[in-house]
C-alpha cells in the first residue's frame, strides 16, 4: 500500500501531453455487499493487469461488457481494462504487450496458458469529443479518438449506462458513473447523453442496442429506443466490414433469434441480409424460409450457449439457403441442368448479398462449399458417399445436410443414414451402400415418396430443388 502511494507521488502524470477535464458527475461507490460480483468469475490474467498498472501508480480498473457481465452473474467472454496510463505506459510494463489501431489506440496484453491465448484489451481513458474537437480540425480524423482524457469522460463516452461501470477487483468496489446498476435492478437498457446524437455520433449502436437486449433480456428505455426508427438508415454509412462484425457478433450472441427478432421489431433489418428483407417482413410466402432461418438460428444459439464452436461460413450459408432455393429452382425451371443450376445460383445468391452488407470472401468460400456438398448426399451408389466423406469440409455440409432433416426440407431418413454411415465399419457401410439401393433401386425415390406425403412445401426435397 505504501510502495504504492509513494510510486503514485513520485510518477508524472500520465495523462500531461493531451489530457482534457471537465469536471462533474462523481461516481456512485457500489460496495462488494450491493453488486455481489463474484471474484471468481474474475480472470486471473484481467486482474494481474489491473494489479500492475495499480502497482506503478496508474488507476487500472476492469470496465464495460465485463462488468455488466458479472453484475448479471455471467461469466464475461473476454475481459477489457480502462486506465489512465497511455498506451506506451500501458506497453512498457508488460512482456506481451502490443500497440493497435491508429483512430483508436489499444494495447493488446496476451497471456499465454493451458488453452487459447488471453488477450486483454487495455484502453486509455478518452476524452469527449467536444474537448478532442480541437485536434480534429487540426489534425484531422486519426488523432481525435487518441485524445485522452479524465474517467469521468471516458465513462460519459461509453453507450449504455450498464456498459460504464468500473469495477476494481482490489477493492472490489464499482465505480458507477451513469445508474447503471439501478438500470440493471430495473433491467432497462439505457443509452447515455441524447440517444439521437449518440446514435448519430456512430449509428452501429442502434445494432448494439438490439444485441443486448437480446442478451441481457432487459427492454430498452423509451428514450433509447424512439429514435431508432427515423435514424435506422445511417446503418447504411458504416462502413462494410465494421457491420459486417457487428453483424456476425450478433448472430454468435448466443441470442441471435431474439436478436433478429429485435432488428425486425426496430425496423434495422433491411438490405442486412436480403432474407431478412422477405422473411421478417412476414410475406406469407417465406413461411418456409422463416421456419428454416429459425431452426438454424435456435440451433446455433444452443450450440453456442453450450460452449460448442459455430462456423460463420456455416451460419450464412443456412441465412442465405431459403433465397439460394428460390434462384436454384427459376434456374431449373428456365431448363439449365440441375447442378449448373445450382452454381448459378450460388453467384447470384452471392452477389444480391453483397449489394447490402458484404460477408468476407474467407466465409463465402465456405458458404460455396457447404452449399455445392448438399446434391452430393443424395448419390449413395459406388464410390460417391466415400469421395464425399473426404472432402475437407465434410462435416460442415453434413450438419447442413442434418439442419435441413429438421425442417422438413430433406428427409430425415437421409440424414440417418449418412449418421449410421459415418459411425459403420467397411462391413456396415456396403450394407448401407446396399440398402440404399435395395429399397428402390434408385437411391432417391425414397426421399421423394416420403416428402410428398409429410410436406405440403415446394421446397426441393432431391438433389433437383422441385
Ligand atoms: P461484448 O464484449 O459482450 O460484446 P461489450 O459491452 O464488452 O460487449 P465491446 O465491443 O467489447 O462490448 O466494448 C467494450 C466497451 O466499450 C462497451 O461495454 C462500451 O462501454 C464501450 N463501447 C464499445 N463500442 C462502443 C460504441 N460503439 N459506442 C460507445 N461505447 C462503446
Ligand atoms: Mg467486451
Amino acid at each position: 500500500m505504501i510502495t504504492k502511494f509513494i510510486k503514485r507521488i513520485l510518477r508524472r502524470d500520465p495523462m500531461d501531453r493531451h489530457v482534457q477535464t471537465s469536471h462533474s458527475g462523481a461516481p456512485k461507490r457500489i460496495s462488494k455487499k450491493a453488486h455481489r460480483i463474484d471474484p471468481h468469475l474474475l480472470s486471473k490474467n484481467a486482474v494481474k493487469v489491473t494489479d500492475t498498472l495499480q502497482q506503478a501508480g496508474y488507476e487500472a480498473f476492469i470496465v464495460g461488457g465485463a462488468v455488466r457481465d458479472l453484475a448479471l452473474g455471467i461469466s464475461p467472454k473476454d475481459f477489457d481494462v480502462a486506465t489512465n496510463a497511455t498506451p506506451e505506459q500501458v506497453q512498457k510494463l508488460f512482456r506481451k504487450a502490443r500497440l493497435i489501431g491508429r483512430r483508436f489506440q489499444i494495447v493488446h496484453v496476451t497471456f499465454f496458458g493451458k488453452g487459447a491465448p488471453e488477450i486483454i484489451e487495455v484502453s486509455t481513458f478518452r476524452a469527449l469529443l467536444e474537448n478532442a474537437g480541437e485536434h480534429v480540425a487540426e489534425n484531422g480524423r486519426i488523432l481525435r479518438d487518441n485524445v485522452w482524457g479524465s474517467q469521468h469522460e471516458d465513462a460519459a463516452r461509453r453507450d449504455f449506462s450498464i456498459n460504464a461501470m468500473y469495477y476494481d477487483p482490489s477493492s472490489e468496489t464499482v465505480l458507477d458513473y451513469h445508474g447503471g446498476m439501478v438500470d440493471m435492478q430495473k433491467k432497462v437498457l439505457r443509452m447515455i447523453g441524447d440517444p439521437a446524437k449518440r446514435y448519430r455520433e456512430d449509428p452501429i449502436r442502434m445494432l448494439r442496442a438490439i444485441r443486448f437486449a437480446a442478451k441481457t433480456g432487459f427492454n430498452l428505455d423509451l428514450a433509447t429506443s424512439a429514435p431508432i426508427a427515423k435514424l435506422s438508415k445511417l446503418i447504411h454509412d458504416v462502413p462494410s466490414a465494421r457491420l459486417f462484425d457487428e453483424i456476425l457478433k450478433l448472430l454468435m450472441s448466443g441470442y441471435s433469434w431474439a436478436a433478429v427478432q429485435g432488428l425486425r421489431n426496430a425496423g434495422l433489418h433491411h438490405g442486412l441480409l436480403p432474407l431478412l428483407d422477405h422473411i421478417l417482413d412476414n410475406d406469407p410466402d417465406s413461411k418456409e424460409a422463416n421456419e428454416f432461418v429459425r431452426v438454424a438460428l435456435e440451433n446455433t444459439d444452443q450450440r453456442i450457449r453450450s460452449g460448442k464452436s459455430v462456423s460463420a461460413g456455416f451460419l450464412f450459408a443456412t441465412l442465405l439457403w431459403p433465397d439460394l432455393l428460390i434462384n436454384w429452382k427459376r434456374n431449373i425451371a428456365k431448363g439449365m441442368a440441375n447442378i449448373a443450376a445450382l452454381h448459378d445460383a450460388m453467384d447470384e445468391t452471392i452477389a444480391t448479398q453483397s449489394s447490402g452488407m458484404v460477408i468476407q470472401r474467407r466465409f463465402e468460400s465456405d458458404m460455396r462449399e457447404i452449399w455445392a456438398m448438399q446434391p452430393r448426399f443424395e448419390r449413395r451408389v459406388g464410390r460417391y458417399p466415400f469421395r464425399l466423406i473426404e472432402s475437407p469440409r465434410f462435416r460442415a455440409g453434413y450438419d447442413f445436410m442434418l439442419l435441413r432433416c429438421t425442417t422438413g426440407e430433406q428427409n430425415s431418413d437421409l440424414g440417418e443414414w449418412w449418421t449410421s454411415f459415418i459411425a459403420a465399419d467397411s462391413v456396415g457401410q456396403e450394407a448401407l451402400m446396399a440398402s440404399a439401393k435395395n429399397n428402390t433401386g434408385n437411391p432417391n425415390s425414397p426421399t421423394k415418396k416420403r416428402r410428398r406425403r409429410k410436406v405440403k412445401s415446394n421446397a426441393p426435397t432431391e438433389d433437383t430443388p422441385n
